[in-house]
């Protein structure tokens, strides 16, 4: 594996790796990885010749300044685990490699109403950030295929029209959320949850399977009520929980059979967890 620090000589690497036609997979990270990060690798070895991972925490994408301050770093472990999953490059840029001009007056995108509800809603500028440091390490990297997790389901929406707004051809996967014996979603920040905290946790998946077992016999009031009951017993403090058209995002009106997904956010003291789970496959429109 080879570790790039420096933007301008990872892009010329690659710009050589593409003359001689080597197709580019690239998965982006915060780093403290997991199985999860290590999924959409084995996913994008499968898929492309050269695999480029990235670790940068990305400060601008953190509505919440303790959380990026808690946020865990763990490169010891990070590195070999690349190493062994077989990642080709590993781009580890710090904050002034990505932000030469610094973090204060950055560039703007119209991301229309994903920005308005959900994760949007409730961490606000949070996708603006996810915009402006994907941008920068899409035009350093400029893959062929880029594999992101649907556990950040909104995100994935994000940085489809990012792409749409750049005009690039990258092809974004939508990879499947890699979850704990006991359902948990892996994620960086359980890390951060104390031993009863960890226990508690688990609530999100039963919640989450709980609307899916009663999708089709209650309506979305009757689910959610039953959710949040759920994830307060399990000592939560619910941010939202949603029943969603899948493609869009949009709350469900009412009972609709198909494309339907759940989503949650909740915190878990003072770490804030989310998660999903599709509930009926979206129909052919
Ligand atoms: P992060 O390091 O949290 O920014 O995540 C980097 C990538 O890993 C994102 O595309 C996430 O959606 C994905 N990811 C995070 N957790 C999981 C998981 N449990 N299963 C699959 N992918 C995940």
């Amino acid at each position: 594996m080879i570790i790039f620090k420096k933007a301008a000589n990872l892009a010329s690497w690659l710009e050589k790796q593409r003359s001689a036609g080597q197709s580019i997979g690239f998965v982006p990270t915060m780093g403290a990885l997991h199985e999860g990060h290590i999924s959409l690798i084995a996913i994008s070895k499968a898929n492309t010749a050269l695999t480029v991972c990235s670790i940068f925490v990305n400060p601008t994408q953190f509505n919440d300044p303790i959380d990026y301050q808690k946020y865990p770093v763990t490169l010891d472990q990070d590195i070999p685990m690349l190493e062994k999953a077989g990642v080709d490059i590993l781009f580890l840029p710090d904050v002034a490699e990505m932000y030469p001009d610094g973090t204060k007056s950055l560039e703007t995108y119209e991301l229309g109403p994903l920005e308005t509800f959900l994760e949007g809603k409730y961490r606000p500028g949070h996708f603006q950030g996810v915009c402006q440091v994907m941008r920068r390490l899409l035009e350093m990297v400029r893959p062929d295929h880029l594999f992101m997790g649907s556990k950040d389901y909104q995100q994935c929406m994000v940085v489809q029209r990012l792409l749409g707004i750049m005009g690039l051809p990258a092809t974004l996967h939508r990879c499947p959320i890699l979850r704990e014996p006991d359902g948990l979603a892996m994620s960086s920040r359980n890390r951060r949850l104390t031993p009863p905290q960890r226990a508690n946790a688990t609530g999100i998946y039963r919640a989450l399977t709980a609307m899916k077992t009663g999708f089709t016999v209650q309506p979305p009031p009757t689910l959610i009520e039953n959710a949040i009951r759920l994830l307060e017993a399990a000592e939560f403090r619910v941010d939202y929980i949603s029943l969603a058209d899948a493609l869009t995002l949009e709350p469900i009106p009412g009972p609709s059979p198909a494309g339907v997904v759940a989503l949650i956010a909740a915190f878990q003291g003072d770490v804030r967890l989310i998660d999903n789970m599709v509930l009926s496959e979206p129909s052919i429109r």
